[in-house]
């Protein structure tokens, strides 16, 4: 997928300011940086989630800014998202979770509950078996610990079967070791699946031990794009450094 020149203004706010980024098939990428630099709108731009004000954006061979409706849709089920809340529904079931991430999937005239066909149940009991949660599949999805949880909503994401896989702060509520768990899981399931995958994450070390290459933003822009190969962790705190710590 291809950035050319990313421009994003919320009113006066110039979230993105002319961001540039190409990202190969398979890559494990990892966005770093400050509160309000701008992860979040530019992981969302990667599946139309949001339109770039001026600039392109190419996913999958297609121009995101061009697709409405069915095709943006489309597209859209060829990209899997996970948030830092997990975004479950808590009173249903581990398992009926899961299964609402075959949602656009489903044809047909849409009265009520969905029912879901018997080969979607058996690729969501096959899903949870590979996050782990096998055992928990008629457990309330409430019930679960939050590391449980996201490995739930990574499930959920995989029902579509996706190209992509965006992650924003998958891990920022969870301890440390359930952090490590999770982060470990997104990138096995990546590499399987030969998934192109771009987190947004804060904490630095476990960014360098996860990803392939690092964007850093800061103030809408990049500032940092490097393969984490190679890199000492010093001059990989160097480096965080300054896309954290600087203020200008
Ligand atoms: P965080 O680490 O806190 O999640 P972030 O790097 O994800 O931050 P963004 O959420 O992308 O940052 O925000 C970038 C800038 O754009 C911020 O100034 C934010 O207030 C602004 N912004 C983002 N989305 C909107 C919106 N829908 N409406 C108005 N402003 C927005
Ligand atoms: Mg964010």
């Amino acid at each position: 997928m291809t950035l050319t020149d990313v421009k994003k203004n919320f009113g006066k706010t110039r979230a993105l300011q002319g961001v540039s980024l190409t990202i190969e098939q398979g890559e494990i990428v990892v966005l770093l940086g400050l509160s309000g630099s701008g992860k979040s709108t530019l992981l969302r731009h990667f599946d139309g989630l949001e339109t770039p004000t001026s600039g392109s954006v190419e996913v999958l061979g297609e121009d995101v800014s061009a697709l409405r409706g069915k095709p943006l849709r489309q597209l859209r089920s060829r990209v899997g998202f996970i948030f830092q809340q997990f975004e479950l529904v808590g009173s249903l079931s581990v398992l009926e979770n899961v299964l609402t991430g075959a949602l656009a999937r489903l044809t047909g005239p849409r009265l009520g509950l969905p029912t879901y066909p018997a080969a979607l149940r058996s690729t969501a009991f096959d899903l949870l078996e590979e996050v782990g949660l096998g055992a928990q599949a008629f457990q309330r999805a409430d019930t679960l610990s939050g590391g449980q949880q996201q490995r739930v909503a990574i499930a959920r994401a995989l029902m579509q079967d996706p190209e992509i896989l965006l992650a924003d702060e998958p891990v920022a509520s969870l301890d440390p070791e359930s952090s490590e768990q999770v982060m470990n899981l997104i990138r096995e399931i990546g590499m399987k699946r030969n998934l192109t995958v771009i987190c947004s994450l804060h904490q630095v070390e476990l960014a360098l031990s996860w990803a392939d290459r690092i964007v850093g933003l800061r103030h809408g822009q990049v500032v940092l794009d490097t393969p984490s190969a190679g890199l000492s962790k010093q001059q990989v705190m160097e480096v965080y450094g300054r896309v954290a710590t600087s203020t200008s």
